[in-house]
């Protein structure tokens, strides 16, 4: 099987390492061209200089770029995704954009005869390396199945949620989440701190029980010492957090701890965190200390 992989960033450079590693045929592409130059130093498969050469012989064609217009760019410019690929192809778009644009980019594909899933993950950096990503879709059956296997390669769950865009919008609930437990997390260490605690000891006890959370076990050690250097910058939280409050007022849900949390990852960009993970909202309580 012939596929390829548009966007070789922290993600899309070790998934579509995975599908060369499991002896797929992979054409990639990449805007700076030097980090296909690196890729294929370090597996087997070839580049091209568009998009479009890079997708015309794929019978599945994988994306991870950064956000809307991104997509828009690889997929509906002159050399772009549309330009150049073939008739039943499936493009599976791990991106994580707005629900809107996988809509309306799967109707230009339906045009011509070309399948669009949207199917963004969750796991970052160290789940694309490890290939344990979650992957969350949206789409027709029929694709996801022709797909889920090669998906596989890179991940240890893939679900589809429904049709185009429930991919994009089972992502936002996630971000939705994260942001929630991230600001109580930080709120727990920062009170502790200020109680005359050990914030890693208070943890080690409180994450046992009811407490307990994902971002508890993985980043409290790293937000007591005040690092924030371990994985999804707040650029790309607020990108999604923006996402998710625009869904929100079209579905007419209320999101005001989201809403808050979104501003308070501004202020740690003001800071100068725009790459900080999103554990950094720790900095911003922690700030008076200084
Ligand atoms: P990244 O390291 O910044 O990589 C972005 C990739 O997209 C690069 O290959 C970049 O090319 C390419 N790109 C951006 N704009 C482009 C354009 N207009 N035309 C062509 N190529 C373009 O980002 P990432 O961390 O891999 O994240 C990618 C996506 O996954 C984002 O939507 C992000 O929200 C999502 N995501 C990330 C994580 C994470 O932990 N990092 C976790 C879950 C989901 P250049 O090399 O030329 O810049």
């Amino acid at each position: 099987m012939k596929v390829s992989f548009i966007g070789l960033g922290v993600m899309g450079f070790p998934m579509a390492g995975h599908l060369a590693q499991a002896g797929l045929d992979v054409t990639v592409f990449n805007r700076t061209e030097s980090k296909s130059i690196t890729w294929t130093e370090a597996y087997k498969g070839c580049y091209k200089k568009t998009p479009k050469l890079a997708v015309e012989h794929s019978d599945i064609v994988f994306i991870c770029v950064g956000n809307d217009d991104d997509l828009k760019q690889v997929m509906l410019g002159k050399d772009g995704i549309l330009a150049g690929a073939k008739t039943n192809a499936v493009i599976v778009d791990h991106t994580t954009t707005s629900a809107d644009i996988a809509r309306a980019l799967s109707a230009i594909c339906a045009e011509q005869q070309i399948s669009f899933l949207d199917a963004p993950v969750s796991g970052g950096q160290a789940g694309a390396e490890n290939g344990q990503l979650t992957v969350m879709m949206g789409g027709k059956e029929s694709d996801f199945n022709r797909v889920e296997p090669v998906i596989k390669h890179f991940s240890k769950f893939v679900k589809l949620m429904g049709e185009v865009g429930s991919g994009q919008l089972t992502k936002m609930v996630n971000q939705i989440c994260i942001a929630g437990v991230v600001q109580g997390v930080a709120e727990g260490l920062h009170f502790a701190r200020s109680a005359g605690l050990n914030g890693v000891d208070v943890v080690e006890v409180i994450s046992k029980g009811a407490a307990g959370s994902w971002q508890m076990d993985n980043r409290h050690n790293t937000m007591w010492q005040g690092q924030y250097d371990f994985g999804f910058a707040v650029d790309w939280m607020r990108k999604d957090l923006g996402i998710a409050l625009d869904e929100a007022k079209k579905n007419k849900s209320t999101l005001p701890l989201t809403s808050l949390v979104d501003q308070f990852y501004a202020d740690v960009q003001n800071m100068g965190g725009n790459r900080w993970d999103t554990s950094s909202l720790m900095a911003r309580l922690e700030v008076h200390r200084k």
